[in-house]
């Protein structure tokens, strides 16, 4: 994963998001171009829909935006959607929450970990290298080959913590 540009916990602090969401939209594009996945009317929206905040989004919820905005009330059409942008790096798929949060740099191929708060539901995606890589250690100890980590921590982001104290 590249740089957090704007640090982590930046999602759980006051911020112009239409910065982070106008960078993302725009790498996005970007990254397709260069893969040739073509970015359709309904994936493009999808997309939008998912950067309008800093929370994870469950299909359903997609489908009932793209459902009121004449896309259509099949579930596959929201369901295709996300799969294209989780396929392409351009979203990713949490776990815990079986929720989909776009990806806010996805210039580049990256295992992303996640802190969800649990009492608004913001998530900030952070790197996962470090704890991959000290979790490969211990598993090539007990002669165990990882496929793949997910890394979802759940707490209080900084803005809850402050409105609590
Ligand atoms: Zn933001
Ligand atoms: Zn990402
Ligand atoms: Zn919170």
């Amino acid at each position: 994963m590249p740089e957090n540009p704007d640090g982590i916990g930046a999602a759980f602090a006051p911020h112009d998001h239409s910065h982070c969401s106008s960078r993302a939209l725009n790498d996005a594009t970007e990254r397709l171009a260069t893969e040739g996945g073509r970015l359709t009317p309904v994936r493009r929206r999808t997309l939008e829909i998912l950067l309008e905040s800093h929370r994870a989004m469950g299909a359903y919820e997609v489908l009932d935006r793209l459902a009121a905005e004449g896309f259509g009330r099949q579930p596959p059409v929201a369901y295709r959607a996300l799969e294209f942008l989780v396929q392409h790096g351009l979203a990713h798929r949490l776990q815990r929450l079986n929720a989909f949060a776009a990806c806010l740099h996805p210039g580049a191929d990256h295992q992303p970990a996640f802190l969800i708060c649990s009492e608004c539901d913001r998530i900030a995606e952070v790197p996962s290298g470090p704890m991959r890589d000290a979790l490969g250690d211990v598993a090539s100890g007990a002669g165990f080959v990882v496929d793949r980590v997910t890394v979802e921590a759940v707490g209080t982001c900084a803005i809850c913590a402050e409105a609590r104290a």
